[in-house]
């Protein structure tokens, strides 16, 4: 049995990416694994630091995952700042992280490009805190989409640097995994390449239908076809893309057909395109209401989530602290 360790940051509402990029893989991977999903509040704070309602965005990523179907009683669901071994591992993986390398992540330089007022160490040492994460349950199976590539490629050299170091056997390098098909990237609707929770560009699982018709209608498309099979721009392949994951197949092949024949028409294809979102999004609108309303459900469900989790990242710290060398007087 494989252990899985993946999780989402509580900065914003859950969009389609997170839900295609990790989501549906932690609910496929629960029944047949061993599964630990968190809520990484401790990350939200890079970006915002000072969040106006930091409990009711966790509370609200919460009851999504929840009513995406990820299970309670089959996977620990749990908070990151609910265990504190999580930030001590942090702490000591920090000392084999060199400030180089941290530099180097292309995530690091897009926020330096993004938030030039606000470049913290913890935005710098990010890639070290999720390495903390994972490693801490010895996970061998990460569930992410394709943007934490390069994040997990971190984390594995984190995980071989601490055995290298020590000359131990200990973490496992956790593979990135989605069933065997390639690491999947959902864009987003405004031309760009992906669908992100401050990009703009998203739509959101608790979307009403008339917001999710209004934000698919608006997205960027360009003037059509000239000539048959001409290949498809970014806006349009990106259409495209979403369709394949939200819709089926037929609907799929019938747009393909009609822009390879110079014959489609945009405003048709996103009609459908919204109307399938709607169709796969509506019943995890209505559960994330019911869950959300429910606080003696949600409370059950962290302080059981944090007490499994923490079992095993105890274990694990204890380990470390013997093979770093700390010993009790
Ligand atoms: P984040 O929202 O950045 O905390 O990401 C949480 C999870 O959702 C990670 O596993 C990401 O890989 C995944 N994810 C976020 N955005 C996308 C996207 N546009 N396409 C695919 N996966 C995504």
């Amino acid at each position: 049995m494989d252990i899985v360790v993946s999780g989402i940051r509580s900065t914003g509402n859950l969009h389609l990416g997170n839900y295609f990029g990790a989501i549906r893989n932690f609910v496929r991977m629960q029944h047949e694994h061993h599964c630990y999903f968190f809520i990484a509040d401790y990350h939200s704070l890079t970006t915002h630091p000072t969040p106006s309602d930091l409990h009711g965005n966790v509370k609200q990523v919460l009851s999504e995952y929840l009513a995406c179907g990820i299970d309670p009683e089959k996977a620990t669901v749990f908070l990151q700042s609910d265990v504190p071994e999580v930030p001590e591992l942090y702490l000591l993986l920090n000392m084999n992280a060199y400030v180089g390398e941290l530099e180097r992540t292309a995530s690091f330089k897009e926020k330096v490009r993004k938030q030039p007022e606000n470049v913290n160490a913890g935005l710098l040492t990010y890639p070290v805190l999720m390495a903390a994460d994972i490693i801490i349950h010895r996970a061998n199976k990460v569930p992410v989409g394709k943007d934490q590539e390069q994040h997990l490629e971190m984390t594995r050299r984190f995980a071989r640097r601490f055995n290298n170091l020590y000359k131990v056997d200990y973490f496992p390098e956790p593979e990135p995994y989605n069933f065997g098909e390639a690491l999947i990237r959902i864009p987003g609707l405004d031309g760009t390449g992906k669908m992100g929770k401050s990009e703009g560009n998203g739509i959101f699982l608790s979307d009403e239908p008339s917001e999710i018709r209004k934000k698919v209608m608006r997205a960027v498309t360009d003037s059509g076809p000239e000539h048959p099979g001409q290949e498809k721009s970014e806006p349009v392949q990106n259409l495209f893309t979403l369709m394949q994951v939200v819709s089926e197949k037929e609907t799929l092949d019938y747009f393909e057909d009609h822009y390879n024949r110079c014959t489609i028409r945009y405003g048709e294809m996103k009609k459908q395109l919204a109307e399938d979102m709607i169709r796969l999004t509506g019943p995890i609108r209505e559960r994330i209401k019911e869950i959300k309303a429910d606080d003696a459900y949600l409370r059950k469900v962290v302080m059981a989530g944090a007490a499994r989790a923490r079992e095993s990242a105890s274990a694990t710290l204890r380990d470390v602290r013997e093979i770093i060398g700390f010993k009790p007087f």
